[in-house]
């Protein structure tokens, strides 16, 4: 077990400023009932007693938008500009367990499927990932069904918020780099003292309603007779397909590629995310292979629960519990799992 190291609440300002002049520096910033990742400044809150941030680490991996090249045509020839991508390290503090976990299952569609993705390869290397336990797990959350333990969150370096410290632990070579350089800011403490936090919140997690979910079925031998469940056809119909669900999901990756004509005889290209609920997406020549809402709406728990299990030998959902708390007409992973997952 690596060495643990504190420092008090009080000082984490004194911290964050210390780990800003080397490089950007992401945190949970509180802005009335919002909470979310954003750039660490001055003037900002950072919020470690918050549960989930509204946004997830993923923006700072797959930007919501981002310009890949512009093409011109001058004098018949066609020059191609590759867009300027800044790819600097940064730190991204304060992530959640679940949204860990959502970074490994991106990482597998991005780094480890069918191709590499540049920008996102070189973000992923760039960053350093400082996880943070949940002491207050909310209704919504059901990582533990998927066999997550928020009392460990993991990442480059583990952290805990108990009796007023915040306790630090590197996961790896990266972190203990990270741990070193800040040590003089650190005192060192005994792995006892991070343990009644550690059991606290394990007690919490079980006791929470969704944290034991039917998920046996979920299986790729039973992925036709999952397609062709008959519940899909009453599932579906509350559906908007509005796309929130997949715009706040850690683990959601689809893109667009788009072009527009920044003037006249130069076009800008950018991908932007997409969703699998909208009647466009995979649109092709001969039009939308997913016709229906519900052809649409079952893609998407197919994807979380029986694709992504397939090709990965893990789920595509980490149970963060977003989509729990932001469909607009209360429908959710939850509620697929266990309508299919009880028979
Ligand atoms: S499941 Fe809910 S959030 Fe997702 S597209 Fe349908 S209505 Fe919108
Ligand atoms: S499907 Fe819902 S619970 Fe699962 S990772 Fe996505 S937003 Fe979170």
């Amino acid at each position: 077990m690596k060495g643990l190291y504190k420092i008090s609440t009080g000082e984490l300002d004194g911290l964050f400023a210390e780990i800003a002049r080397e490089m950007r520096l992401y945190a949970p910033l509180r802005q009335g009932n919002e909470l979310n990742f954003g750039l660490w400044g001055a003037s900002v809150t950072v919020d470690l007693h918050g549960l989930k941030t509204d946004n997830t680490p993923k923006d700072l991996f797959l930007p919501q938008s981002e310009d890949l090249y512009s093409a011109s045509l001058k004098g018949g020839d066609i020059k191609i500009n590759p867009a300027e991508a800044e790819f600097a390290p940064f730190v991204v503090f304060g992530v959640k367990a679940c949204d860990i976990k959502a970074t490994a299952v991106l990482d597998n569609i991005f780094l480890k499927g069918d191709f590499v993705d540049h920008n996102y390869k070189l973000r992923r290397e760039n960053a350093l990932i400082v996880s943070l336990a949940c002491n207050k797990p909310g209704m919504s959350c059901f990582c533990a069904a998927f066999n997550l333990d928020a009392a460990a969150p993991g990442g480059d370096i583990a952290t805990w918020l108990c009796n007023e410290y915040l306790y630090l632990q590197a996961q790896n070579e990266k972190g203990e780099g990270f741990i070193k350089q800040f040590a003089h800011l650190l005192q060192e403490a005994e792995e006892g003292e991070i343990a009644p936090i550690q059991a606290e919140i394990r007690e919490k997690i079980a006791a929470l309603p969704y944290s034991e979910l039917p998920l046996e079925n979920f299986t790729p031998e039973n992925m036709l007779k999952l397609f062709n469940h008959e519940n899909w056809n009453i599932l579906y119909k509350a559906c908007l397909g509005c796309g929130i669900c997949t715009y706040i999901c850690p683990t959601c990756g689809c893109y667009d590629i788009r072009d527009f004509e920044a003037k006249c005889g130069e076009i800008q290209r950018f991908r932007c995310w997409d969703s699998c609920m909208y009647p466009d997406f995979t649109l092709m020549a001969h039009g939308n292979p997913r016709i229906s809402q519900k052809e649409r709406f079952r893609q998407r728990f197919m994807h979380k629960l029986a694709y992504h299990p397939e090709k990965f030998a893990e789920y595509g959902c980490v149970g963060c519990g977003r989509c729990v708390n932001k469909c607009p007409v209360s429908l959710n992973i939850v509620k697929i799992i266990k309508s299919l997952g009880g028979e």
